[in-house]
């Protein structure tokens, strides 16, 4: 993790990153609903919190994942904004504003499923948009 922390959270809830998704990313048990994962994970990548992006795949899914994957992912791409389009019990879905290697601007556009796992909020799967 990058040791410049943003003064406001990247995930545009206005609060300050220590009352928001920091608080998320000292433990995942703080987040409370799939939206509040989402959020965290949006600004794990604008952070480069590679760990806390592995640790919240659902354990069911974990051992697919790759660090390096993730970790390029949120390297190669700078990190814009995050838009909640809509949310219920179980799904997010989102578009993430990025500039990819070459400036461009992209959406990333994903309904993402999350589910429980001993009280805590695991991302299970996304459909891209
Ligand atoms: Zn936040």
């Amino acid at each position: 993790m990058t040791n410049n922390l943003p003064k406001e959270c990247p995930c545009g809830s206005g609060k300050k990153y220590t009352n928001c998704c920091g608080i998320v990313h000292n433990d995942i048990k703080n987040a409370i609903s799939p939206e509040q994962l989402m959020r965290a994970r949006y600004t794990a990548f604008c952070l480069h919190n590679i760990d806390f992006l592995y640790n919240t795949y659902h354990p069911s899914i974990r051992s697919y994942q790759s660090k390096n994957a993730i970790r390029d992912w949120a390297l190669e791409n700078k990190w814009v904004k995050l838009e909640i389009i809509d949310n219920s019990k179980s799904d997010v879905e989102f578009k993430a504003y990025y500039l990819d290697t070459n400036h461009s601007l992209n959406i990333h556009h994903e309904k993402s499923f999350f589910k429980q796992s001993r009280e805590s909020w695991y991302y299970l799967k996304g459909i891209v948009k």
